[in-house]
């Protein structure tokens, strides 16, 4: 089986380090906001340029602490893409406002800056850009439309540890900027866990307060949500490689481009000022459900990511008055599949994925 990810491989080439961390905070038994935690937070503030990072206990936790931070919440609207992992549109439901999507762009599957307009209303409060599958978002006019309208920005990073976008890192560019740590990310722990980043002081202390209780003197009811002792260290094992296994994934997503590049796919683009870390590899076919079933047979792994934009989903259907018509975000929705793509993925594995899509092809022709 040539799996999406596959996860015992890091574990096998790191064993040593990670199992020597994990020893390290049993020893202490110190397992909640210690060592490893600060530690942590502060090499991963250094990886993206700010003045703090707090862990969380998931992405989805990130980025709901975010919002209630900005005092984001009930009569708020949010501007969310329209295609994005169902988290960031649960997160603003949580903090009680509403998430309106936005339209995004064929070839990046990223906010369209030129599109924000439309979303816009007097209740808009905030914008979260999506990296989506490790292609960071257009930042630049995105933050000049936040500017010009008050409203807060709130990156979600969670597929984009590691990259770029103009030189400056992913997660550097929001008000607040959240991470995940879910273990199939790039920089994946062996739990749940997420991080927030920001250079205000107000706004992490704030994060802090509602990861832990409310803070020292309970200030407001918190969540008890951190990232805990095991996670952290196993993390920092993880954080010296992925440089290294960004690397990786791009030599592997070069390969697949060159193995591909004379069939009727569509391949992700690859853009220079904003080089995508391929959280995932996603190309395009009208037929990709029956490409999907051939490979599955064959033991190769797709999926779709994702199937809806957001405001199909269940709790998203009564909200908009006015239907939102995204025509962009629906055919990528209905074209998209995800091919195996992990940085131990071997030139054998890349060569038979191949082969077997310009199977499939010929087949469906
Ligand atoms: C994974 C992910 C999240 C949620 O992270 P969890 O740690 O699973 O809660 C949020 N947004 C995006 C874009 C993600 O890919």
């Amino acid at each position: 089986m040539i799996l999406l990810n596959d996860l015992s491989q890091q574990y096998k080439a790191l064993k040593k380090e990670i199992d020597a961390a994990i020893a390290g905070v049993l020893n202490t038994s110190h397992f909640i906001m210690g060592k490893e935690l600060g530690a942590f937070e502060q090499e991963y503030a250094g990886l993206c340029r700010r003045n703090f990072a707090l862990g969380a206990g998931s992405g989805t936790s990130a980025l709901l602490f975010s919002l209630l931070a900005l005092g984001v919440g009930r009569g708020h609207e949010v501007i969310v893409p329209a295609n994005t992992f169902c988290a960031t549109n649960h997160a603003v439901l949580l903090a009680g406002a509403t998430p309106v999507p936005g339209e995004v762009k064929e070839d990046t599957f990223n906010l369209d800056p030129q599109k924000l307009e439309n979303a816009l209303t007097p209740r808009t409060r905030a914008i979260i850009p999506v990296h989506l599958y490790g292609l960071t978002a257009e930042m630049e006019p995105i933050l000049e439309f936040a500017k010009k309208h008050q409203l807060f920005v709130v990156e979600d990073a969670s597929q984009a540890h590691g990259a770029a976008y103009r030189g400056k890192p992913a997660g550097s560019f929001g008000d607040l900027s959240a991470f995940s740590f879910y273990p199939s990310k790039n920089l994946g722990g062996m739990g749940d866990g997420g991080m927030v980043l920001t250079d205000s002081p107000e706004l992490a202390e704030k994060i802090f307060e509602l990861r832990c209780y409310g803070g020292q003197v309970h200030n407001l009811p918190g969540y008890n949500c951190r990232l805990d002792e095991l996670q952290a260290a196993v993390l920092r094992v993880k954080l010296k490689y992925l440089t290294r296994w960004n690397q990786l994934r791009r030599e592997a997503a070069s390969r697949y481009r060159e193995l591909l590049q004379d069939t009727d796919l569509i391949l992700p683009r690859e853009f220079a000022e904003n080089p995508s870390v391929y959280h995932l590899f996603v190309i395009r076919h009208p037929r990709r459900w029956k490409i999907r079933e051939y490979l599955l047979k064959r033991e190769i792994c797709a999926q779709i990511h994702y199937q809806a934009p957001f405001h199909k989903l269940a709790p998203y259907r009564g909200l908009y008055r006015d239907k939102p018509s995204l025509p962009v975000a629906e055919k990528l929705c209905r074209e998209i599949l995800s091919l195996p793509m992990h940085p131990y993925i071997t030139r054998g594995q890349l060569e038979s994925v191949a082969k077997t899509l310009k199977e499939a092809l010929r087949e469906i022709a």
